[in-house]
């Protein structure tokens, strides 16, 4: 009889989590997925719920949890600033009591242990494009440190498992991803300007807008993750997960108003602390171990990203006040949560 690997997706109703839980089904295996819900939403995951294989569980990772499975992908923590400076103590338990958490289940279960780690380790990167042996420059006490170093204590746990306990780990250095279920208020930059655009406000560009980023579209970070998890033992990371085309904010903006055909004025806000000025990762390992790279051009998917986003503000008639972003007062302007 054919067995279903079990796996556990802690994070797994966020944006990339349900996409996860998805490829993972389509893969036939049984999908167990936690998530305290502070910052993702039922809906993402709704049209899983009758499926046999996929079951949820709302738990705060921060606490131990006991279950019986074969693999884990750990997720779980809010990665939008305006989500992660909310309930910064919270954010770094998420990152670091979580991790210990879901290592210590992995040690006890013999289970392969996946972590979403993220481009924020290189803080604002004095080399460039980043590459997985540089340390990064990292501020410990600004208000992003709650997730860049908290994301850098779990990759250091993590290691130490192995070394230690020689556990199974993988480890992805996440760069900015976008598409899909996407919170429309996270305050994150594709899905700010694409409601704000939709909606035909102003575009909110933080900064003078020469600041770069890389935007990997969702299913091509989801076939990196799920390459990594099905790699060679050896294959461990930090390996660098994201789409190394670099965009200035302003050329995002003025792509995003091109293909909305929005009447959007860009007007300019002042640039939170601790801003990184530019990022954009290097996948030479990637390509070498995984023979992986995104796949999907920024048009392409923000043309997917427009349309889902399209459909939902059509769906609920409006979306807020709430799609003007918040960087100083974290929290406020963040829509209920549905
Ligand atoms: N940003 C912006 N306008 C917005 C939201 C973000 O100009 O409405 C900028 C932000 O200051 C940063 C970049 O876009 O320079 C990416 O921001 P995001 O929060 O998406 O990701 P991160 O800063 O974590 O890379």
């Amino acid at each position: 009889m054919f067995l279903s690997k079990r796996i556990l997706v802690t994070g797994g109703s966020g944006f990339l989590g349900s996409h996860l839980c998805e490829r993972l089904l389509n893969e036939g295996a049984e999908v167990l997925c936690v998530d305290n819900f502070y910052c993702s939403t039922r809906s993402n995951i709704e049209h899983l719920l009758g499926h046999k294989r996929f079951e949820l569980l709302r738990h705060d990772i921060t606490f131990p949890l006991v279950v019986e499975v074969d693999e884990i992908y750990n997720l779980a923590c809010p990665a939008s600033p305006v989500h992660y400076q909310r309930d910064p103590v919270q954010t770094l338990k998420t990152s670091v009591h979580g991790a210990i958490n879901m290592l210590g289940l992995a040690k006890r279960l013999h289970a392969k242990i996946f972590q979403a780690s993220t481009s924020e380790v290189y803080g604002d990167p004095e080399i460039h494009p980043q590459t997985e042996d540089y340390w990064g420059n990292v501020n410990p006490i600004g208000i992003r440190s709650c997730y860049d170093e908290g994301k850098r204590a779990a990759e250091t746990l993590f290691f130490d498992y192995h070394r230690q306990h020689k556990l199974r780990i993988k480890v992805a250095r996440i760069f900015n991803t976008y598409g899909p279920r996407m919170h429309p208020n996270d305050g994150r930059v594709v899905s700010n300007f694409i409601v704000q655009a939709l909606l035909n406000k102003p575009i909110t560009i933080f900064g003078s807008g020469e600041q770069t980023r890389s935007f990997c579209y969702v299913t091509d970070l989801i076939e990196g993750i799920y390459r990594l998890m099905n790699s060679p033992d050896h294959v461990i990371g930090p390996i660098n997960m994201g789409n190394p085309g670099e965009f200035t904010i302003r050329e995002l903006a003025e792509k995003v108003i091109e293909l909305t055909g929005a009447a959007s004025q860009i007007v300019y806000k002042p640039l939170p602390h601790d801003d990184p000025c530019r990022r954009k990762p290097n996948i030479d390992l990637a390509r070498k171990e995984l023979n992986w790279s995104p796949a999907v051009p920024l048009a392409e998917g923000l043309k997917k990203t427009i349309a889902y986003f399209d459909k939902m503000l059509s769906t609920f008639k409006a979306l807020p006040e709430t799609s003007e972003p918040y960087r100083d007062n974290p929290g406020e302007g963040v829509m209920p949560l549905v």
